[in-house]
């Protein structure tokens, strides 16, 4: 290894954001560098869990008004700090998929142009994003392009109404600028959805100062709120003065309570909720939320690019060596990942470091994923993931049969 034991000491006794380690409960002998997939728990996940449980035992319906019913818009504003959004400008409600679909639906009525503008989807983007494309454009008899991967995004936006973008891509972990892509994309008499599923909580987010309108996001990866934790949604606030979603569910309702026969719009950033969504699974995601409060999101930006760089600088004559692939891409576009190929042993690889207690992931094909975490992760931790990695391929270990058995989820 190029770098010394010592030096990642010393790096780690200087880390501004190390007793955020503390406030996780992670597994004695887990180096886990899959926080793009599933963030680990907060410890005071536990007790707002529990505490939600005591409320649903005592307190019955009653719950409802006692900070569940108002929990996607508290929570939102709670969320919208870390995203460079004000109160008022997101919800937290259902997930990506849906909540993809409802701002398609807003954003075409709010147009209102009946011009047939196309949605854009962006090839090579997490596959959701183009699937919900699809089928919304299926059903509204809206025409559906795709952006090839690699292309240029001013050369694709004639006759496009709506783009959806992320900001950054989930498998090499490259980072659009967020404003002047926004700019390009108004400039083009068009609108663009960003998806932050990669972003938010991993790197600085300014969706207002950026002069995004619409964006959509998960919590459930870098920002904690545990699997299955409820997506996000982000509306500029002086776009959210009219018009429908396509999911017209009572709770996005102006009254709901009223139980009207007929549906009208909440006139602010309610009217994107939907139905009846899960307190348990809010709760365990306002303990995360309460964190992040705490947190300088710049030297959270500096310790990501410094993990990333660390796990490559101890890899780089490795994987010239055995052929892989570094697909990372330059600190200044890089999301918080380190992304390899190697089609042929990429997932025999990964398996081979999850046995040995090193957590990345691999996705179809011959990618192998590492995410870095500033919060739970150390720069020790992330020298002893590379150690392992190096072990794993020198030794030939991933050769063993065992690793190439392929589970359901990957
Ligand atoms: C993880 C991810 C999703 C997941 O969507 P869900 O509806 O939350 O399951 C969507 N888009 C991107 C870019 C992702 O990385």
């Amino acid at each position: 290894m190029s770098v010394s034991l010592d030096r990642v000491r010393e790096l780690d006794r200087h880390d501004p954001l190390a007793g955020f380690k503390r406030r996780f409960a992670l597994p004695e002998g887990t180096l886990y560098l899959d926080g793009n997939s599933l963030g680990a728990q907060p410890t005071a996940a536990r007790e707002a869990v529990a505490a939600t449980l005591d409320q649903w035992r005592d307190e019955l319906i009653g719950g409802w008004n006692q900070g569940w019913f108002d929990a996607p818009e508290r929570l939102g504003n709670r969320l919208a700090p870390v995203i460079g959004a004000r109160d008022g400008e997101v919800v937290v409600t259902d997930n990506i998929t849906l909540n993809l679909f409802k701002l398609l639906g807003y954003i075409l009525e709010r147009r209102g142009d009946g011009d047939g503008g196309a949605v854009l989807s962006e090839g090579g983007n997490f596959p959701t994003d183009g699937y919900i494309a699809q089928g919304f454009c299926r059903l509204g008899g809206v025409e559906h392009r795709v952006l090839p991967e690699g292309a240029e995004l001013a050369d694709h936006l004639d006759g496009v109404a709506v783009v959806v973008l992320s900001q950054v891509n989930y498998r090499t972990g490259r980072l659009r600028d967020m404003a002047a892509t926004t700019r390009r994309v108004h400039e083009a008499g068009a609108e663009v959805i960003w998806d932050l599923a990669h972003s938010a909580g991993a790197l600085p987010v300014d969706l207002a100062g950026s002069g995004a309108r619409y964006a959509v996001g998960c919590t459930y990866k870098y920002l904690n709120g545990g699997p299955g934790a409820p997506g996000f949604l982000y509306v500029h606030r002086d776009h959210q003065d009219g018009g429908w979603q396509p999911l017209s569910g009572w709770h996005g309702h102006a009254a709901p309570f009223a139980f009207d026969a007929d549906y009208a719009p909440a006139g602010d950033i309610t009217r994107f909720r939907t139905g009846t969504h899960s307190a348990l699974a809010y709760s365990a995601l306002e303990a995360s939320l309460s964190m992040w409060g705490d947190v300088d999101m710049a030297a959270l930006r500096e310790k990501s690019l410094a993990l990333s760089a660390l796990f490559r600088d101890c890899l780089a004559d490795l994987f010239e060596a055995h052929g892989i692939e570094d697909i990372t891409p330059p600190a200044a576009e890089r999301g918080s990942q380190v992304s390899l190929v190697d089609a042929d042993n990429g997932y025999a690889i990964v398996q081979a470091l999850i046995s040995r207690g090193v957590i990345g992931d691999y996705r179809e094909p011959g990618l192998m994923r590492f995410g870095f975490t500033p919060l739970y992760l150390s720069f020790e931790d992330v020298w002893r993931a590379a150690m392992h990695f190096r072990e794993v391929v020198e030794s030939g270990e991933y050769r063993e049969p065992r690793f190439h058995v392929r589970g359901a989820v990957t």
